[in-house]
């Protein structure tokens, strides 16, 4: 299957100059969403995963079904105040301003095996802070998925120690 086929781009979104792979088109493809999921899952295989961590907010759509999928749990990580419990933040700089993202103090045990699921990388900012509030629970990042890589923008450099696997590349 040539997953890339059902992705949609669509220029200038959110802003000028950005070409945006608009997934929503693989996502309501049965067959591509089950064959994205399968192969999410195939890479995690080996790995004794127990959680599969999704980021806000395509990082539910993919990491959700994929440990569903292995059988593991899922443990999202949000926007700052969207999540209701006690939380851990971490802050990261974009190349304008800042951003953070939260997760439950008590979504991971200390020792369990962590993969993190998105939909993209880009400058791999979002994957590094979610890893950080993973292993600030004590978890184990053993992995990090992503259905779209944009290679030019070098994400892969930043999470440089991890384990990364995509299923699509762009250059
Ligand atoms: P990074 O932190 O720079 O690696 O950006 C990755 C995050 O931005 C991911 O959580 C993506 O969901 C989101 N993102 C950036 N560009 C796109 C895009 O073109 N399509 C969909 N999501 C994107």
């Amino acid at each position: 299957m040539n997953l890339a086929n059902k992705i949609r781009e669509i220029q200038d979104f959110p802003k000028e100059g950005i070409n945006f792979k608009d997934i929503t088109t693989l996502l309501k493809d049965k067959e591509a969403f089950k064959y994205m999921v399968d192969a999410l899952s195939e890479q995690l295989k080996g790995l004794d995963v127990d959680i599969v961590a999704g980021p806000e907010s395509r990082g539910f759509l993919v990491g959700a079904p994929v440990a569903y999928k292995i059988g593991a749990g899922f443990v999202p990580v949000r926007k700052p105040n969207k999540l209701p419990g006690e939380t851990l933040r971490h802050e990261y700089e974009l190349e304008y301003g800042m951003d953070a993202l939260e997760i439950h103090k008590d979504a991971i045990k200390p020792g369990q095996k962590v993969a993190i699921v998105d939909d993209l990388l880009a400058t791999g900012g979002t994957m590094l802070a979610t890893a950080k509030l993973i292993e600030a629970l004590g978890g184990e990042v053993v992995s990090m998925n992503f259905l779209i890589e944009l290679v030019f923008l070098n994400g892969r450099n930043k999470l440089e120690p991890y384990n990364i696997k995509t299923l699509i590349a762009y250059d």
